[in-house]
C-alpha cells in the first residue's frame, strides 16, 4: 500500500459495518488478548460486580442506589432525595456534562472502552460467551456460513439461550435500580397474575437487551450513541487517544525475514491486518482517529504481539495524541492538562460535598402573610408564624419548637406537631416576647426545631413589634 493512501480520507464517507449496497457487514472480531485486555477484564468485572450487587445493598434501611422515576424517589448511598432536591440533580447534571467534556478533551474516549456498560456487557459477557461456544473469529465465520446442520442448531440454541438468560439478569438488575430490589422480588415471587405490569416490564427489558446485544451490537457505539458522535467536536490534536503511529509505521509493507526495512524505506507496520481483525467496531485504526473507535485498546495488544514477534519495539499503536506522534513527544502534564484535571477534581468535590451535606429535613419558618404584631396589656408582643417542614427520612417525629436564648415562648395551635415519615408538615404557631426585648420595632430570633427531643434544625426569622 502506498503512503499517499494513508492520506486518503474516503473511509470517512461510510461506516465500516455497512457495505456499498447499504447492507450490514457482520463483525467477527478476533479474540483479544494481552496486557491491556487483562487490565480491562479486571476493571470490567469489578464494575459488573458493583452493578449487579448495588441494588441489593441497603444502608440504614434504604437501597444503596435507587432511581425510582415513577415515584420520583432517588437514593444515593442510602440518602433519600426527593423532588425538593431536584436542584441537586440539576447541578449534578451540569457538573456531569462539564466533566465529560473536559475528560474527553484530555483523555479521549477512554470511558467508552473501559467503563461504558454497553461495551462491558458486549465485550466481557456476550462476546466471551460467544468465543466459548462458537470459537475464535475464523470458526465463527465458518459456522455462520455453514448450512443449518445439527451442530449449528445446537450451538445456536445453546448460545441464544445463554444470551437470553444474561439479558434477563441485566433487565432485572436495571429494574431493581428503578423499582427497588424489594418490589422486584415481590414481582418474581408472587403469583403471576399479581404483577402483570411488572412482568411485562421484565419481558420488554429482557427483549430490548437481547436485541441490543445479539443484533445491534457495535451499531450502538457507531451510529446511535450521541457521545460517540460528539467526538469530532470534543477531541483536539492534544487529546490522548488510541492511535497508530503513522510516522513510524509508514510506509507499511509485508514482513520479510532478514530484510532491513529502513534500507528499503519501509516503516514498522508489516500490514498484517491483525489490528483490524481484532477491532470490535471493524475499523482500521491506521486510517487515523475515527468516531467508531471506542478506545478499547484491543488493537494495541494485538500490534504489540506482532511487533514482539518480528523483533520491533512495541507501541506502534498506543495511547498518544496526534501532536505526540507528530512531534515525537510523550504524554505531558502541560498547564492545560493540569488545569482541566484540577477542575475535574474540584467539580467532583463540589458534587460530593453537596450530596453529603444534604439535610434530611427542610424547614421554612415565615411570618404569616397579611398579619402584623399584637401587644397585650402586660406588654407581651406576639407574631403569628407558619412552619413548613419536609421529612426525607423513614421515621415519624414529634416536633417541638423552642426559642434560642429563652427570651420568649412559642405556642402552637395543635398540642403536638407531628411530622410523618417521608411527608410534610404545615402548621401555624405564635411567638411571644416581652416588648422590652424589641429594638427599633424588630428583633432577629432563632427558632430551634427538635424532632423526638433531638435538635434537627435552627432557623433564623424576623419578629416585628411597636417602635417607641
Ligand atoms: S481501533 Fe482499536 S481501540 Fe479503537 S475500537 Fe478498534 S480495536 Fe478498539
Ligand atoms: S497490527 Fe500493527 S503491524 Fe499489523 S497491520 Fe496493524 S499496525 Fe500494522
Amino acid at each position: 500500500m502506498e503512503s499517499q493512501d494513508y492520506k486518503e480520507e474516503s473511509f470517512r464517507d461510510h461506516i465500516s459495518t455497512v457495505n456499498e449496497e447499504g447492507k450490514r457487514v457482520w463483525i467477527f472480531p478476533k479474540r483479544p488478548k494481552g496486557k491491556w485486555y487483562s487490565k480491562r477484564k479486571i476493571v470490567s468485572y469489578l464494575l459488573l460486580a458493583f452493578l449487579f450487587l448495588a441494588p441489593h445493598v441497603y444502608i440504614g434501611g434504604e437501597q444503596m442506589l435507587l432511581f425510582n422515576i415513577l415515584e420520583r424517589k432517588f437514593t444515593i448511598f442510602g440518602k433519600v432525595f426527593w423532588p425538593q432536591d431536584m436542584f441537586l440533580f440539576a447541578i449534578a447534571l451540569i457538573i456531569g456534562v462539564i466533566f465529560v467534556v473536559f475528560f474527553t478533551i484530555i483523555y479521549g474516549r477512554l470511558f467508552c472502552g473501559w467503563v461504558c456498560p454497553q461495551t462491558i456487557f458486549m465485550e466481557m459477557l456476550f462476546r466471551r460467551l460467544e468465543y466459548w461456544i462458537d470459537g475464535d473469529w475464523n470458526e465463527q465465520k465458518k459456522l455462520a456460513a455453514a448450512p443449518w446442520n445439527r451442530k449449528k442448531i445446537v450451538k445456536r440454541l445453546f448460545k441464544h439461550s445463554l444470551f437470553w438468560i444474561v439479558s434477563f439478569l441485566i433487565a432485572n438488575t436495571f429494574l431493581a435500580y428503578i423499582i427497588s430490589s424489594e418490589s422486584l422480588w415481590e414481582i418474581q415471587t408472587d403469583p403471576l397474575g399479581a404483577h402483570l405490569g411488572g412482568l411485562t416490564a421484565i419481558v420488554i427489558f429482557t427483549t430490548v437487551f437481547y436485541f441490543v446485544f445479539t443484533r445491534l451490537r457495535e451499531q450502538v457505539c457507531t451510529t446511535i450513541c450521541p457521545y460517540g458522535r460528539l467526538q469530532g467536536v470534543l477531541l483536539d490534536p492534544n487529546s490522548m487517544v488510541v492511535a497508530y503511529d503513522h510516522v513510524r509505521g509508514e510506509q507499511r509493507g509485508k514482513f520479510k525475514k532478514d530484510e532491513n526495512r529502513q534500507d528499503i524505506k519501509k516503516g514498522d507496520c508489516i500490514d498484517c491486518m491483525h489490528c483490524v481483525h481484532v477491532c470490535p467496531t471493524g475499523i482500521d485504526i491506521r486510517n487515523g482517529t475515527q468516531l467508531e473507535c471506542i478506545n478499547c485498546t484491543a488493537c494495541i495488544d494485538e500490534c504489540d504481539h506482532i511487533m514482539e514477534s518480528v523483533g520491533q519495539e512495541k507501541g506502534l499503536i498506543r495511547f498518544v495524541s496526534e501532536n505526540g506522534i507528530k512531534y515525537r513527544t510523550r504524554f505531558q502534564w502541560t498547564r492545560r492538562v493540569k488545569a482541566y484535571s484540577a477542575l475535574l477534581v474540584v467539580l467532583t468535590g463540589i458534587l460530593t460535598t453537596l450530596l453529603i451535606t444534604r439535610n434530611d429535613f427542610e424547614t421554612y419558618i415565615m411570618r404569616q402573610r397579611g398579619t402584623t404584631f399584637q401587644i397585650s396589656e402586660e406588654g407581651v408582643v406576639s407574631n403569628i408564624y407558619e412552619i413548613n417542614m419536609i421529612n426525607k427520612t423513614k421515621y415519624n417525629f414529634n416536633v417541638t419548637l423552642k426559642l434560642e436564648d429563652g427570651i420568649g415562648k412559642i405556642e402552637t395551635v395543635v398540642k403536638q406537631l407531628k411530622l410523618k415519615k417521608e411527608d410534610q408538615l404545615k402548621e401555624r404557631f405564635i411567638i411571644k416576647i416581652p416588648f422590652s426585648k424589641i429594638e427599633n420595632g424588630k428583633k432577629i430570633l432563632y427558632v430551634k426545631v427538635y424532632g423526638n427531643g433531638k435538635e434537627i434544625d435552627r432557623i433564623k426569622t424576623k419578629f416585628i413589634g411597636p417602635t417607641l
